[in-house]
């Protein structure tokens, strides 16, 4: 299986509490990765670390066979191969839907107006938000919202998805569509790196689950056997709270 990102000895710290304590793990290429764990047991700082909105305090990001955190590496150039997905959305209010898509790729990719404009279509059309390509963010819904912004990151066409609790901001009736495309992506075979309370979800979608627990990996493994049959006490008591 290829690696498309291998993380080994993570630390991050601020100040002095220590977030993130030698975290090893790797997402496979087409795999389906969820982290789970309670609030404030640093699933958020790692994926940040992972796309370097954050700066790791030690450890290695190792990716295409190269450490990025390494002095000569072009974090630029790494950061545009990773799409990222926010709770709170963080679309453009001022542009609409279908520039939301596509400044990043002209910006970045240096794509033409025409060529972006034809590849946002490809994906808001994935997402099943084609209709809306006029529309500004004021004007749609939390879960559509959430659908351009998905639709945004898929346009710059990334090696993997980070996704950081999508769903944890929007109204209980607008979840089930956000799933539903992110499944579909899944399905698909894109690499994706979910951040999620959704135990559902993690369940059904996961290839693999990540459970964290201050700072630290506990366990990680297929989620038939995380949900069913932790190894660990600390696993246990956590799917006793959230099931
Ligand atoms: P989770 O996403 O699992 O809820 P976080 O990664 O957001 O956890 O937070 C883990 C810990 O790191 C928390 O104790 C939080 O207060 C701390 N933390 C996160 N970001 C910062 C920051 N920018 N500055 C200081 N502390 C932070
Ligand atoms: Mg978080």
């Amino acid at each position: 299986m290829t690696k498309v990102i291998e993380i080994k000895h993570l630390r991050k710290s601020f100040g002095a509490n220590e977030v993130l304590k030698d975290i090893d793990f790797s997402v496979n290429k087409g795999e389906v990765v969820c982290i789970i764990g309670a609030s404030g047991s640093g699933k958020s700082t790692l994926l940040r670390c992972v796309n370097l909105l954050e700066e790791p305090s030690g450890g290695e990001i190792i990716y295409n066979g190269e450490n990025i955190l390494d002095d000569k590496h072009d974090i630029y150039m790494y950061r545009t191969r990773l799409g990222m997905v926010f709770q709170q959305f963080n679309l453009f209010n001022n542009h609409n839907v279908l520039a939301n898509c596509t400044v990043g790729q002209m910006k970045v990719l240096k794509r033409s107006k025409e060529e972006a404009e034809k590849v946002a279509l490809k994906y808001l059309s994935v997402v099943g938000m084609d209709a809306y390509v006029n529309a500004k963010p004021r004007q749609l819904s939390g879960g559509q919202k959430q659908r351009v912004a998905i639709a945004r990151a898929l346009s710059m066409e990334p090696d993997v998805m980070l996704f950081d609790e999508p769903t944890s901001a929007l109204d209980p009736e607008m979840v089930g569509e956000v799933l539903k495309v992110m499944k579909e992506l899944a399905e698909s075979g894109l690499t994706m790196l979910v951040v999620t309370h959704e135990m559902g979800f993690a369940r059904e979608v996961a290839d693999r689950v990540v459970f964290m627990d201050n700072g630290v990996i506990v366990e990680e493994g297929h989620p038939e056997k995380i949900f069913n049959d932790p190894s660990h006490e600390r696993t246990r008591e956590f799917l006793k709270r959230v099931l």
